[in-house]
């Protein structure tokens, strides 16, 4: 079978786990894992930044941190994973979903004021396939309220909105190192603090709610129980497999870029435009198409992340996975809408009743194409076997 991920391996993370386990630390806040986190600090002017177990627990302490309560509403796309939401419910917070745009399954920017009320303490912003939301529009809902913009960046590493780096807008942002993702260290994330204020009380959350860092920098003599926390830190052996993966980071962007950039040629009809996956590849994907009606693509790149196809209903859809299956293609659907999740129908009624028509679509009409970066020679491999 021809994947639909194939988790990347620079090569060098042999070198670094095994310097990681030279240097004697293995728990988290260790050498590796201040490489990394100064690695974005300078790379893409982020605020502090902290490696967590993975972008789920660097959700869960922006919850910690806004103080969210039972009662408090947050404002999140439906179209997204669990865990943008999760976050939020876990500390007893009503959901309120957006809908997705009408063209793109990301959050539709100008639905989202309809949905403020007195309750609302943050607003959610999920750059779906890396392809940023519209920040301005975003930062001035956030100003005229006074509420605090999140992002959840899990797949939005190295992208951009008006030449800035997403992750940097929020007052808080998450990332994902999740193998799925375009860099990874099997399971890892990153919480970015970019409001000053919260830094030191994020460290603490951080610290299962011990100010232990502080004893680490010599600051203090001692270190206690301070405030809530959990063990959401990265061991630095993981911290130094994302290492490896950081310092090819634009080797990595550039061959997923050549790939998504042949989807986007093959299905524009732009044939000689194709370099790196062969012909015969694209050729199969789309005979699979014939007599399975009008076919979109996507047409915004974001980062790479992704690579979806959008077909006029879920049975068409269906038939394709099917037809690519028995050629040995494994494609895969996305998210299916938090709106209308049990957990959704079991506690909070009203917002599983919604009719949240575009994100319903990209939940049964979206199917995402194999997109890794030793893909051209997986499928050179299978063709010639
Ligand atoms: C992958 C992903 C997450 C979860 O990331 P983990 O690191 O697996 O916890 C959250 N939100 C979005 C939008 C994601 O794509």
């Amino acid at each position: 079978m021809i994947p639909f991920n194939k988790p990347y391996l620079t090569g060098a993370e042999h070198d670094y786990l095994s310097k990681a386990v030279a240097l004697g630390k293995l728990s988290g806040n260790g050498h590796f894992t201040q490489l990394c986190q100064s690695f974005f600090e300078e790379q893409y002017g982020f605020g502090k930044c902290f490696l967590t177990t993975s972008c789920t627990d660097a959700l869960e302490m922006a919850a910690l941190l806004l103080d969210i309560q039972p009662g408090d509403e947050v404002i999140v796309p439906s179209f997204t994973f669990v865990s943008t939401a999760n976050a939020f419910a876990l500390r007893g917070a009503k959901i309120r979903f957006v809908d997705s745009k009408a063209d793109f399954p990301g959050m539709d920017e100008a639905k989202v004021e309809e949905l403020i009320s007195e309750k609302t303490k943050a607003i959610v912003a999920v750059h779906y396939a890396g392809v940023p939301c519209d920040m301005d529009t975003l930062q001035l809902l956030a100003d005229k309220y006074n509420l605090p913009l999140i992002e959840d960046a899990a797949q939005a590493v190295n992208s951009f909105f008006n030449g800035k780096a997403l992750g940097s807008f929020g007052k808080l942002a998450a990332f994902s190192f999740h193998e799925t993702k375009n860099v990874h260290c099997g399971e890892g994330g990153m919480l970015v603090v970019n409001e000053p204020q919260l830094i030191k009380r994020a460290e603490v959350i951080w610290e299962k709610g011990t100010d232990r860092a502080a004893l680490f920098r010599g600051e203090i003599a001692k270190y206690g129980w301070k405030d809530l926390g959990s063990s959401f830190l990265l061991s630095d052996l993981q911290a130094a497999f994302l290492y490896a993966q950081l310092e090819h980071l634009a080797r990595i962007q550039a061959r997923r870029k050549a790939i998504w950039d042949d989807y986007s040629a093959w299905f524009s009809g732009k044939k000689d435009q194709i370099q790196v996956l062969p012909l015969s590849f694209l050729q199969l994907l789309e005979e699979c198409l014939k007599g399975l009606g009008d076919v979109e693509f996507q047409s915004q790149p974001g980062n790479y992340h992704l690579f979806y196809l959008l077909f006029e209903n879920a049975q068409l859809r269906e038939e394709y996975i099917v037809r690519l299956a028995e050629k040995g293609i494994l494609a895969v659907f996305h998210y299916q809408s938090l709106h209308k999740s049990e957990y959704i129908q079991n506690h909070q009624p009203e917002e599983y009743a919604r009719h949240l028509p575009n994100a319903e679509r990209f939940s049964d009409c979206l199917l995402r194409l194999p997109l890794f970066f030793d893909l051209p020679e997986v499928v050179v491999e299978k063709i010639t076997s």
